[in-house]
């Protein structure tokens, strides 16, 4: 249920308001737009009688949200929420930022690949240190020691990195290795324990959409993190599963728009893993720039061939220089480009 406060309402009067809607045991999320006030309530709201709500001096409607997903929902939050990921680096509501490197960290010389990426206009670093691989027996990760290399380039590089963390017991880990944004992959989706974990913290979540989930699915997920107190999430379309086989999944643009109509929440397009072959992923990257993401996530590795994973749809860095140039044609193109 939402309430759309009266522009005339005091701040005494609005804090009256929310101290009645935690009478009633529920939660009151204030929403402070520039046009106006929305006043989520969220918990039981079948004990509130929605024609007394609206009774109040300061109230001007009252509208009950039938989707199940409330916190994330456009309707409690009407303007973009932007998300601040660390050396200015702000993603949402018209700020476009492009997050690029390895599948994998493998060593040291990810601190030239974060420089060749960052010269090529990238704004944030990406690199897997915990791999969650389809086979058991195929390159884990390095792990803590990757974390510790991804700080080393972004010490150097003065960007966020953005790492994937798979079990609820590393995120403790993930916050005391100052990761800016935690990633959480398209097989975790649905892992409840991981995302009450990360909701936890007040770290930026980049949230995969999982291979066979509908939009509704994927914005219960963001709802998971964001009721435990974590609002910063970043959605993230990775193409999903069809009877398609010529690419790795396929590339759903519509949910890009489908989640900014149904949600205030940032979303970026991730074309590697959804065309994951390197000949589709730059027209994929365009397709989602295009369709109005918030940034986009690429996979950029020196040598594809020799990559630990993923390297079938790497970019090399040439290759993801052209693709930038393009990228901000095409912003340019729809009019979206940066002020
Ligand atoms: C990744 O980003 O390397 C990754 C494993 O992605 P996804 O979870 O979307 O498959
Ligand atoms: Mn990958």
């Amino acid at each position: 249920m939402i309430a759309i406060v009266k522009p005339t309402a005091t701040p005494e009067q609005l804090n009256h308001l929310i101290a009645w809607i935690e009478s009633k045991g529920l939660s009151a999320y204030v929403s402070e737009g520039t046009n106006e006030t929305v006043v989520g309530l969220v918990g039981d709201t079948f004990s509130i009688d929605p024609f007394l709500l609206e009774s109040m001096d300061i109230i001007e409607r009252v509208t009950r949200v039938s989707e199940p997903f409330k916190l994330a929902n456009r309707k409690f939050h009407p303007e973009d929420s932007i998300i601040d990921c660390g050396f200015g680096v702000k993603i949402g509501g018209g700020n476009f930022q492009v997050i690029a490197g390895p599948c994998s960290v493998e060593g040291e010389e990810l601190v030239e690949i974060a420089r060749e990426v960052k010269a090529a206009g990238a704004t944030m670093l990406r690199g897997g240190a915990y791999k969650p691989r389809t086979s058991p027996y195929a390159n884990q990760g390095m792990g803590a020691e990757g974390l510790r290399i991804l700080a080393e380039a972004k010490d150097e590089l003065e960007m966020p990195i953005v790492s994937e963390v798979m079990d609820p017991r590393d995120v403790q880990l993930f916050v005391d290795m100052d990761v800016d944004v935690m990633q959480i992959g398209a097989r975790n989706m649905q892992n409840f324990p991981l995302l009450k974990e990360v909701g936890k913290t007040s770290v930026p979540v980049l949230l995969k959409r999982g291979f066979s989930a509908t939009i509704d699915e994927f914005l219960m997920a963001a709802e998971y993190v964001m009721s435990e107190g974590n609002e910063k999430v970043i959605l993230c379309e990775r193409g999903i599963r069809t009877f398609e086989t010529h690419t790795r999944n396929t590339f759903d643009t519509n949910a890009i728009a489908v989640c900014h109509q149904l949600s205030h929440l940032p979303i970026v397009g991730d074309p590697s893993h959804a065309a994951g072959y390197t000949r589709y992923v730059v027209s994929a990257a365009l397709a989602a720039t295009a369709a109005g993401a918030d940034g986009l996530e690429i996979e950029v590795h020196p040598e594809p061939s020799r990559a630990w994973s993923d390297g079938a749809q790497a970019l090399t860095p040439s290759q993801f220089k052209n693709a930038m140039r393009r990228i901000a044609l095409v912003r340019q193109a729809v009019e979206m480009e940066d002020e």
